[in-house]
């Protein structure tokens, strides 16, 4: 798009954006300063809708047993589908309703944290909004960012979302078992993740069968 000589309302909406963003980001760097002084370590995860977010995480809880240790921010437009089902695995958690905001920002988890009872809690995990394109925008204060794709999303996610893969410090690629019935050449997908983020760690699972978790977990630094 080219942009005109104006320097008119375009210039302003700019101008705005960046403003935004800085300032989620000046919030992202008091939420860390604060999960740091409590010893917690915090991991956002992103991806789509129906990716297996909730599933990973619920994975990651059973090969954790850590129980009250774990806490759970699960956000989400209006239900609180995924909170209950985190719950069952034994950690805290809170269900932050976002209404028609498509991400998580770090005002949000700045009031989150603030509200949840943190005693004893050494990991909190983030469960972002089902979304690839904005929350890579607004960093939480997280400590790891992890995205999970899933093969049924289909062979072209990876490439066309490359800014959300950039941001990420571990990527999952999940529902391996579907792969065939997909026609989907999971090598291909590696390329295409290590194209844009190249040192990043590429796990495969099958979250509800527990396959490929321990890395996952590994690549979290999340076992003592
Ligand atoms: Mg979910
Ligand atoms: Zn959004």
């Amino acid at each position: 798009m080219k942009v005109l000589r104006s320097k008119g309302p375009e210039i302003f909406d700019i101008e705005l954006e960046k403003d935004l963003l800085a300032k989620n980001r000046s919030l992202a760097r008091e939420n860390r300063k604060k999960l740091d002084s409590l010893k917690i370590l915090a991991i956002d995860i992103m991806g789509s809708i129906g990716s297996g977010k909730t599933s990973l995480i619920k994975a990651i809880l059973k090969e954790l047993v850590m129980g009250k240790k774990v806490a759970v921010i699960a956000g989400d437009l209006t239900t609180t589908i995924d909170a209950e089902r985190i719950e069952v695995e034994g950690a805290r958690v809170i269900q932050v309703n976002t209404g028609k905001e498509c991400h998580l920002d770090a005002n949000v988890i700045h009031q989150a944290v603030d509200k949840m009872k943190l005693d004893g809690v050494k990991v909190l995990f983030i469960e972002n909004v089902g979304n690839l394109i904005c929350p890579g925008e607004f960093p939480l204060g997280a400590h790891k960012r992890l995205v999970v794709v899933s093969v049924t999303e289909g062979p072209y996610t990876i490439v066309k979302h490359p800014y959300i893969f950039r941001e990420a410090d571990v990527i999952v690629l999940n529902k391996i078992d579907l792969a065939k019935a997909m026609k989907i050449d999971l090598s291909q997908l590696k390329k295409d993740a290590q194209k844009v983020n190249p040192k990043v760690p590429f796990i495969k699972t099958n979250a509800l069968r527990g396959v490929g978790i321990s890395e996952v977990i590994h690549a979290l630094g999340l076992r003592p």
